[in-house]
């Protein structure tokens, strides 16, 4: 059984977890690594797996725009650097179209999960505290501020006990940031903070001491706390966690019980997931940045997107490396053996992984191999075999592949001269290239010329090694390249004529 469809079927069997409501979360802090994306589309596997046997569930993304900014773009450090520890709701936007920071990179963020076809609704994290709605839980946490420290230490075995330690920030009324306060007193009405230089390292308080009421969006709850908190407030029952915060005694479990033992709202459904790592050495070392979510769009047709994220499962960590390797090529042959076994009725998991990987309509993949279009699209005079066999669509991520991430034995190029490699053509192979060129005029498909251009080949004694090396080192200057015959086929057949009468 396909793997989201088992955690909807474990989720449905406990009976705890009704009504099915499937939530995830992401702080807009940055451009998102690519890899991030893996949260989001298993949710939506799953939201999806529960509606395919006829369950009604609802599907939330929270966008953390209360958290505190503490790192930058290299591109705006200096200017910028002064607000760090501001929410993010609050830190001016390098974009001038976007009201703040938050949402410039919440925008990113969620374009790209919308173009894989995540259809969660989405939350402001900010918004829920202002309308009020995180006041019962905040004095919970408030009230219970010893317990959640032995929660901590409890549960994760790590954290030493602070005195009049209270889960709470405030924004500063002074200089704005959360990230700096620190509340040290409570009466059940009013906290009583002290905006701090030295709390954090990534961000200077302005020292202003003040007192405030904690309800209404006044400050948010730090953030395992916070993220229990949601999860009743939403009224959440099903939310996964990457392996980074789901180890054992992380984040995740910490969480999880102060959600069943502070707020006394049952916890939700426990869904761990691993990494697709994306890139690997190469990429963030060579490239530094590395891909981003957004990149996504450009390098690959949305379902294939969900597809990567899909097809291996979220038991074990898999790596995907698209830079100068075949990772992506051999991507498009998986999806499409996918969609044989959706279409034929094969394996039943593969199956599952192409439907889910969907996006409105079920449609069938081309049948061409990514490979193979990605050599037609380096020759000449091809459009015409492109379109006719509806591959444009396809056609525009093979170029991409080509410019970007293919190998250079996948990249050629005719060359407009006779290449200096075709000198070390044998008398046979030059032989060889002029009878196959006083055979061009006739009209021909790509598989029989293919077979004549063997027999020409043969009846000279030329193997079949020899004699494709013959017409790739003059035409393409390398001793490999595309199918022969299409690549001839390609061309303008006086240019041929003439290169192969000219070795
Ligand atoms: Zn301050």
């Amino acid at each position: 059984m396909f793997w989201a469809d088992k955690v909807a079927e474990e989720v449905i069997k406990s009976g705890k977890y009704k009504p099915y409501w499937v939530d995830d979360m992401k702080t807009p802090s940055g451009f998102s690594h690519v890899g991030s994306m893996m949260g989001p589309v298993v949710h939506s596997m799953v939201y999806r797996a529960l509606k395919d046997v006829g369950k009604e569930d609802t599907f939330t993304f929270v966008i953390n725009d209360f958290d505190p900014a503490d790192d930058l773009l290299p591109e705006v450090r200096g200017k910028y650097e002064k607000y760090l520890g501001m929410p993010l709701k609050l830190f001016p936007s390098p974009d001038p179209s976007f009201q703040s920071m938050g949402d410039m990179f919440a925008a990113d963020f969620v374009g790209s999960i919308r173009n894989l076809g995540v259809e969660a609704e989405m939350l402001s994290s900010w918004e829920l505290y202002h309308q009020g709605k995180f006041d019962e839980v905040i004095r919970l946490a408030l009230d219970n501020a010893e317990k959640i420290q032995d929660i901590y230490q409890k549960v994760s075995g790590s954290r030493k006990k602070e005195a009049g330690w209270l889960p709470f920030q405030v924004i500063c009324e002074n200089c704005q940031k959360l990230g700096t306060t620190r509340v040290f007193a409570w009466d059940g009405e009013k906290v009583s903070y002290k905006c701090e230089s030295n709390l954090v390292k990534w961000a200077v308080g302005c020292g202003y001491e003040g007192k405030i009421s904690p309800f209404g969006g006044t400050g948010k709850l730090p953030w395992k706390v916070d993220w229990a908190a949601h999860w009743k407030v939403i009224g959440v029952t099903i939310e996964g966690a990457g392996k980074d915060h789901a180890s054992k005694g992380g984040s995740y479990d910490i969480a999880m019980t102060i959600c069943e033992e502070v707020f006394k709202y049952p916890h939700p459904f426990k869904l761990p997931y691993e990494f697709v790592l994306i890139g690997g050495k190469k990429m963030s070392s060579s490239k530094g940045l590395g891909l981003k979510a957004h990149d996504l769009v450009e390098i690959l047709p949305p379902q294939l997107g969900r597809f990567l994220f899909a097809r291996n499962g979220i038991r074990s960590q898999t790596n995907f490396d698209p830079v100068g390797t075949d990772a992506i090529p051999l991507l498009f042959d998986d999806y499409q053996k996918a969609a044989d076994a959706y279409f034929d009725k094969g394996d039943e998991d593969s199956a599952r992984a192409f439907e889910l990987s969907q996006i409105g309509k079920i449609q069938k993949p081309p049948s061409v191999r990514f490979s193979v279009l990605a050599q037609w699209i380096q020759m000449p005079n091809m459009e015409e075999e492109i379109k006719k066999k509806g591959l444009e669509e396809w056609a525009k991520y093979a170029r991409i592949w080509v410019e970007r991430f293919a190998p250079d034995k996948d990249r050629f190029t005719v060359q407009k001269e006779l290449p200096i490699s075709a000198r070390e053509l044998s008398q046979k192979q030059k032989e060889f290239l002029r009878n196959i060129a006083k055979e061009l005029d006739k009209k021909w498909e790509g598989e029989e010329f293919q077979t004549r251009i063997y027999d020409i080949g043969k009846e000279l004694g030329l193997g079949g090694k020899d004699a494709f090396k013959a017409i790739y080192l003059s035409l393409i200057g390398k001793d490999h390249g595309p199918k022969a015959a299409w690549l001839i086929l390609s061309l303008d057949k006086n240019f041929v004529e003439k290169r192969f009468n000219e070795v």
